[in-house]
């Protein structure tokens, strides 16, 4: 069971400083007061021992159970003091003693930081004054509004411990530097090749045409010799570049072998937005994710652009991408694959051309946006069309806007309409299901049952 390591050390402090202390008590219980007095006497106690400490004051709020700070008359004549440049620094027992939620503690400690004010909360071990303050104070912050007891003390154990061990806030990271006191400033020539990297994904590039042209270009890797596809995908990945950090990813498994573990469940997580500076606008990286999952080519295919926007006219159930592969009809090879209902449950009656759909969905959307656009790419796909609703000979898009418009499909020559093609498209896996055609990839639309039974995994459910 972890446990709580408070910090016993003394805020650093180089000069002498004015301190002020601020306790105070939620109820008016003669037990309470007389812990008022305890805390007092304390901070007195702990002025007298440090030779650098002046304590200038106590201020003491007792007996209220007002929430919020407009209440506690001593804490506002505190920070009216505070702004008057009366105060170095302030002690107090624990967060939940300074403020009763979020949003005053955070504001407070704001607004003191603008006088040059720094608070240390005790119990907590926390020194606003200490570069990482903020962030941790949030954490905090909140678990105090949760009084989520056992899992605040878990985690900010595991933090602790993280910080302790630097594992968190030294690790070098492409686009950032650090320094003693600050962490996660921004690289700017790293950071450019950051922000270029994401755009280009963004805009539809794969990853091996951007890391090609970086090599090409001879750009600073993140790390080693030369860029490698891996650094590319965890940088597409990596929540700080939007300045959030996620806490307790991994953890330690006990204080006394130090393993680090990878979190898979066991402990929460917690994501801390704007933690620090960012460098890739939030939609974006947003849009980078949904992409990433899109060309996640584990299961041989990759539903780039439309992800699980399309569904079957026939039946409702969603389409599944198929790169079609060695499926040529009338001597006619597919170029970007088909989506069909082939997935789980599907009809298998409807097979839809990719090239046929992009080309109706780029005519409507120039029309309407009055743009240039040839290919499809999901950043303006996802941020204009709410639903693409399919048809034999026609789709009907819902704009984002509200409007709706019907762009027809043009099927020329040896390209057939949804239905027919899946007739084609069934003889064809009838003949290989039967050994009569041969297809090396293993992958077939409409085939993944037999996958299903040679591994126990049926690529449709992989599809994210
Ligand atoms: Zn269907």
């Amino acid at each position: 069971m972890p446990k709580t390591v408070t910090r016993i050390e003394q805020p650093k402090m180089a000069a002498r400083k004015r301190v002020a202390a601020y306790c105070r008590v939620s109820t008016d219980k003669d037990a309470q007061i007389e812990s008022l007095e305890n805390q007092m006497e304390t901070f007195r106690y702990r002025a007298a021992t440090r030779g650098d400490w002046d304590l200038v004051n106590i201020y003491a709020d007792e007996g209220l159970s007002g929430t919020s700070t407009k209440g506690r008359v001593q804490f506002q004549e505190m920070i009216e003091d505070c702004k008057a440049g009366k105060i170095d620094y302030i002690i107090t027992k624990s967060i939940s003693r300074f403020a009763r939620n979020t949003v005053d503690t955070l504001s407070t400690v704001r607004q003191l930081q603008s006088y040059g004010v720094y608070v240390y909360f005790e119990k907590e071990g926390i020194d606003t004054a200490d570069s990482f303050s903020e962030m941790v104070l949030t954490i905090m912050a909140s678990f105090a509004q949760e009084e989520s007891r056992s899992i605040s003390e878990n985690v900010k154990w595991g933090i602790r411990k993280r910080f302790e061990a630097g594992q968190e806030v030294k690790v070098p990271l492409y686009g950032f530097y650090h320094t003693n006191d600050e962490l996660f400033l921004i690289q700017e020539d790293e950071a450019a090749i950051v922000c270029e990297v994401f755009e280009r994904f963004v805009h539809g590039e794969a990853p091996q045409v951007i890391l090609n042209d970086m090599i090409a270009r001879d750009v600073k890797p993140p790390a080693g010799k030369c860029w490698k596809r891996l650094q590319l995908d965890r940088m597409i990945r990596n929540e700080k570049y939007i300045g959030d950090v996620i806490l307790q990813k991994t953890y330690i498994e006990n204080h006394l072998n130090h393993k680090q573990i990878r979190n898979k469940g066991e402990l929460p997580m917690f994501r801390v937005e704007n933690a620090h500076a960012a460098i890739v606008d939030r939609h974006i990286f947003e849009q980078a994710q949904k992409i990433m999952a899109m060309r996640n080519v584990s299961n041989g295919n990759c539903s780039y652009p439309y992800g699980d926007i399309l569904c079957c006219p026939h039946c409702g159930k969603p389409l599944i991408h198929g790169s079609l592969n060695n499926f040529y009809y009338d001597g006619q090879r597919i170029q970007n694959g088909g989506w069909g209902c082939y997935g789980k449950d599907g009809c298998g009656q409807y097979l839809l051309i990719q090239n046929i759909l992009d080309k109706a969905i780029i005519t409507a959307y120039n029309e309407k946006y009055n743009d240039t656009q040839e290919t499809v790419e999901y950043y303006w796909l996802d941020d204009t069309i709410k639903e693409i609703k399919l048809d034999e000979y026609q789709i009907t898009i819902y704009w984002r806007d509200g409007e709706k418009c019907i762009s027809k499909m043009h099927f020329s020559n040896n390209c057939y309409s949804p239905s027919q093609y899946s007739v084609f498209y069934n003889d064809y896996l009838e003949r290989v299901r039967s050994g009569k055609t041969k297809n090396k990839y293993k992958y077939l639309m409409g085939l993944t049952r037999e996958k299903h039974h040679d591994n126990n995994q049926d690529p449709s459910e992989k599809r994210e």
